[in-house]
């Protein structure tokens, strides 16, 4: 059976901003695009809904929290993001729903983005295996907060200090998305996205994987991608579009 083609994103905008549940979420596929976007010149700046601190069996959450957030601050620095924001929600209970869009929506409101890029929040990656409760919670409630941004009336409370309704983000795009229907080329980037995974060293010796290795482990997903959109190595997003009537 012959691989779906993917169609190439549109690249004619400035602003990004990245929201996932986790640190290392982007770093599984999504990091090389960035690297190629920011190589562009275009802004980008992440922000994760919680910091992850749940994520090694062998460390607390407390003694957790820091060590991810720094190894998260430093991946994003590798694909040219300086930006990285915490929101604290807590690791592995996310839940869908006003307080979460409240706090995306803000934070839409004061980077003002024109793309908000997220992960894969169906039931599965396309496989069997389900997705975790966290993404789906966060992927839902981005697609609600972007709308919510460019709503005066809803959260008005936080437009103070001269923060301001935005209601320019024009697409949400799902990472990784079984339904993905886009691609982004990722050939000459795709080193830079490794090592933005290899990064997450503390993460990556929790799981306790013997022998995996960051670049073989992208490289499996990329390399299909990429026949997918007619190049060496791709990324797949899936496209929401933000506007009514499309
Ligand atoms: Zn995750």
């Amino acid at each position: 059976m012959e691989p779906t083609p993917l169609e190439p994103l549109p690249e004619d905008w400035e602003r990004a901003l990245c929201v996932v549940a986790h640190p290392d979420d982007l770093e599984f596929g999504a990091a090389a695009a960035i690297a190629r976007w920011t190589g562009q010149g275009k802004h980008i700046v992440y922000c994760m809904v919680t910091s992850g601190e749940a994520g090694i069996d062998g460390i607390a959450p407390e003694e957790c929290r820091p060590l991810r957030e720094a190894e998260q601050i430093e991946s994003a620095r590798l694909v040219g993001v300086d930006e990285v924001e915490f929101l604290g929600f807590t690791d592995g209970i996310v839940e869908y729903g006003v307080p979460l869009r409240a706090a995306i929506a803000q934070v839409v409101r004061r980077h003002r983005p024109e793309i908000v890029i997220t992960g894969n929040f169906r039931d599965t990656f396309g496989g069997r295996n389900l997705n975790q409760a966290d993404h789906i919670a966060v992927g839902r409630a981005v697609l609600d907060a972007v709308r919510d941004a460019g709503n005066r009336w809803i959260f008005h409370d936080q437009l103070v200090d001269g923060l301001e309704p935005w209601g320019g983000v024009q697409a949400v795009w799902a990472a990784n998305s079984p339904g993905a229907e886009h691609g982004v080329d990722t050939t000459d980037t795709f080193d830079a996205g490794v090592a933005s995974l290899a990064a997450h060293a503390a993460y990556i010796e929790g799981l306790g994987w013997e022998g995996w290795d960051p670049e073989e482990f992208l490289e499996g997903f990329a390399r299909p991608t990429g026949q997918r959109l007619g190049v060496a190595k791709a990324a797949p997003f899936e496209v929401f579009p933000m506007g009514w009537g499309d």
